[in-house]
């Protein structure tokens, strides 16, 4: 059987793994190894050069890593992956390993918070201009990216608001300037979105996120042709931030899950956004799969499901948020997302905790919205949570 032609379930769990074994174990093994021992000396010099297979030292390559990196790039439809020891670490090092001075990038204003940090401190600082556009705003960003762009950067759904972008639109506008088309596939997750079949050059995610699952381990990972992920690789490499093994052989056990969790979990997040659309506190309820959600149409076109994510503004901002959210009992009140714990943030403590008020206000992210990623509990559970902690916000109005 053609293990390329698996459905996508089956892959999250054999992918990478086979090459990557040892001494008969059924599981790839956590090599710890600072560096990688030669007798013959032309062997070594011939792994250094990659004319064999092997490895040299661990800031480069690791047999663990690897592993992750080949799950990943086949879940990702790649020819090839390089991983890093956070999702921020795998977006500057594409930033840095792409942009000089002079150069212009176009994004969105809805970036994760970290990414925008990106936009107006660190890459200002070295001469790169960075214009981030209204994020449904098509006209403003093919405007931009008509310009002339030398990278375009996107994300979708966003984080925390779960705005939808019409990657395949966007890409066709940024291959006509000859642009890099950049992807944080993060909250879709490989198993609802592929956008390398829609026109991206590059895909990444925080692999502390969903591919792991379990908030245990953090991690980054980009995905592309060989050409451009060898070039991240070589960027990485030699400034360093490399991926653990621990931390991956973390992400590859809780990837082997993927699918299983993301599946239970968007099915749970509709049923919830369905409730808390009918619940009279609730000013706003964010969910692509609402067929009231403004691109829910781009979001059944590009993807397979909707995400575990949502997000929720309730009625009387951050005092309401500060009375509802310590109420519930199956949450963690935490800066993290994917993980199987359903998990609670509001947007100034967690994706944009980087960002100042004014800053925030300016992304359009009100004080009260609160991002709520949706685990795998039984989610007659979640709803009953809900349900009481929002009827004691009711008696304490
Ligand atoms: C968390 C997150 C990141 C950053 O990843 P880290 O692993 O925390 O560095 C980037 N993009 C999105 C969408 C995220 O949710």
């Amino acid at each position: 059987m053609n293990q390329d032609q698996a459905h996508i379930g089956t892959k999250a769990v054999w992918a990478g793994e086979k090459n990557h074994r040892a001494f008969n174990a059924s599981q790839v093994p956590v090599v710890v190894s600072c560096a990688y021992t030669y007798d013959d000396i032309d062997q070594w010099y011939d792994v250094a050069l990659e004319k064999q297979p092997g490895h040299i030292y661990g800031r480069n390559t690791n047999p663990t890593v690897e592993a992750f990196e080949q799950k990943c790039a086949e879940l990702e439809g790649a020819e090839q992956a390089t991983s890093f020891a956070t999702g921020m670490a795998a977006i500057s090092n594409i930033f840095y390993t792409f942009l000089r001075p002079g150069d212009r990038v176009v994004s969105i204003k809805d970036s994760y918070g970290g990414t925008n940090k990106m936009f107006t401190e660190f890459l200002p600082n070295i001469d790169v201009e960075c214009v981030t556009c209204e994020t449904e705003d098509y006209d403003e960003i093919e405007a931009e990216i008509a310009k002339g762009c030398k990278l375009l950067y996107l994300e979708s759904p966003t984080n925390p608001t779960v705005k939808i972008l019409d990657i395949e639109r966007l890409a066709r506008a940024a291959k006509a300037v000859g642009a890099l088309v950049v992807v944080d596939n993060t909250l879709a997750t490989p198993i609802n979105q592929a956008p390398l079949t829609l026109g991206a050059d590059l895909v990444l995610h925080s692999a502390t996120k969903f591919l792991g699952g379990h908030a245990d381990a953090l991690g980054g990972v980009v995905c592309g042709s060989s050409e451009l992920v060898k070039q991240v690789y070589h960027y990485r490499e030699i400034t360093g931030a490399t991926l653990q093994p621990w931390d991956a052989y973390l992400l590859l056990r809780g990837m082997k899950t993927l699918e299983l969790r993301v599946t239970r979990q968007q099915t749970s997040a509709m049923q919830i956004a369905t409730y808390l659309q009918g619940c009279d506190l609730i000013e706003a309820v964010n969910y692509p799969g609402l067929p009231t959600h403004r691109h829910h149409d781009v979001a059944v076109k590009q993807m397979k499901g909707f995400g575990g994510v949502l997000s929720f503004a309730l009625k009387g901002g951050m005092d309401a948020v500060r009375i509802m959210l310590p109420q519930l009992q199956y949450a963690n009140r935490a800066a993290n997302l994917g993980a199987v714990e359903t998990t609670y943030g509001p947007a100034r403590t967690t994706s944009h905790v980087e960002c100042t008020a004014e800053e925030r206000a300016a992304l359009g992210i009100p004080d009260g919205l609160v991002r709520l990623s949706v685990g795998i509990e039984d989610v007659d559970d979640l709803i009953a949570d809900l349900d009481q902690a929002l009827a004691y916000l009711r008696a304490k109005l």
